[in-house]
């Protein structure tokens, strides 16, 4: 399928959910059967712009591989409480949306601008070489994770190198094609008032992930803790180095908590995360939201009792949609918004009486 036609239907809503009706109803005669395509309705109603939210509702599609198996993760958590409860999220076409006005959404490492371009050339060559081995079926994953290692490092030196400032963030920022996902506010509101920790696992830049939230959300949540590559600048606000061990796509998980710093730490508020990471650790039922097969290793580290993976198929719908359902227990199609996700949540944090 070439580009063209992809950035199409892509803009055009009506005809995308036309062509992925066809390929599951043409081609997959046996998947009508057993799989969920439309949204469930029974979920109590949560506070949110209500219009909106029905029209969101409705131009989500989802599949659901598994329903009992699904049913049953979710009455197990329900029954250990929110207590018990954690949520693990990647950040890039997972929180952000992947389509932002036909345009593709950018990446928190992707969007940043240094003063000197001459580095972000460099940035882009290297770019240009290794994301295609990210992806190489012939590459072992121990080459990869070596090659992946390589990558962010000379990468790292490049931002120092190339003298980046902690104001050339936050104009990147602000002229960046990036958004978030309908319905993310709300979803991280209702967890914070439940203190259920949500952890944003990104082999990026915490600092730019930071700026994304500060400039686009307009403010910081107690709850809400980012595992990512973090700056450490001088007082004239110069990048000088990295913090803790560098987070790659192929290593990040509960493994790297260690190293993370909540973010109300970097924007002066005084109220404590309510859980350091030994209790975060506690919590073994996990809510993982990732963008990639790959991000199911977010949970790596961490002994699990119940999992449920929501995966957002973004694009080659066609090719990726078999793998997804088989590794996610639930994926939204379409460049979905979080309001299904935010179903999910209500119904694992209500009280077994409702
Ligand atoms: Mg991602």
């Amino acid at each position: 399928m070439n580009t063209a036609f992809y950035n199409n239907f892509y803009i055009n809503a009506v005809t995308h959910h036309t062509y992925i009706h066809n390929i599951i109803y043409n081609t997959r005669s046996c998947f009508v059967d057993h799989r969920v395509w439309c949204r469930k309705n029974s979920y109590r109603p949560l506070p949110a712009a209500a219009a909106e939210r029905t029209k969101m509702e409705k131009a989500d599609s989802l599949v659901i591989d598994d329903r009992d198996s699904l049913e049953k993760k979710k009455t197990s958590i329900r029954n250990a409480g929110p207590q018990k409860l954690q949520v693990i999220a990647d950040f890039d076409a997972t929180l952000t949306r992947y389509w932002i006005n036909g345009q593709r959404g950018q990446s928190s490492h992707g969007l940043l601008q240094q003063e000197n371009p001459e580095y972000d050339d460099k940035r882009q060559k290297l770019y240009e070489y290794y994301h295609p081995l990210e992806f190489s079926p012939t590459i072992s994953i121990e080459e990869k994770t070596k090659l992946m290692e390589e990558w962010w490092g000379k990468t790292h030196s490049l931002l120092i190198e190339g003298g980046l400032t902690y104001s050339a963030i936050k104009k990147s920022v602000s002229k960046a094609t990036i958004a978030f996902r309908e319905g993310v506010v709300e979803l991280f509101e209702y967890l914070e008032e439940r203190d259920v920790p949500v952890l944003i696992f990104s082999a990026g830049l915490a600092d730019i992930i930071e700026e994304v939230l500060k400039q686009k959300l307009h403010r910081s949540f107690k709850n809400v803790k980012i595992v990512s590559n973090r700056m450490a600048f001088d007082t004239d606000g110069r990048l000088i180095s990295f913090k803790g061990k560098t987070i790659h796509v192929l290593n990040k998980n509960e493994h790297a908590l260690d190293m993370a710093a909540p973010i109300h730490d970097q924007s002066g508020d005084s109220n404590g995360l309510a859980d350091d990471n030994a209790s975060v650790k506690s919590r073994t039922n996990v809510l993982l939201l990732g963008d990639h097969i790959g991000d199911l290793g977010m949970s790596d580290g961490l002994n699990y009792e119940n999992r449920i993976a929501v995966g957002f198929l973004n694009d080659n719908i066609e090719k990726s949609l078999a793998s997804y359902q088989k590794a996610f227990d639930v994926v939204y199609l379409n460049d979905a918004s979080m309001w299904g996700v935010l179903d999910i949540v209500s119904q694992l944090c209500s009280s077994r009486d409702d």
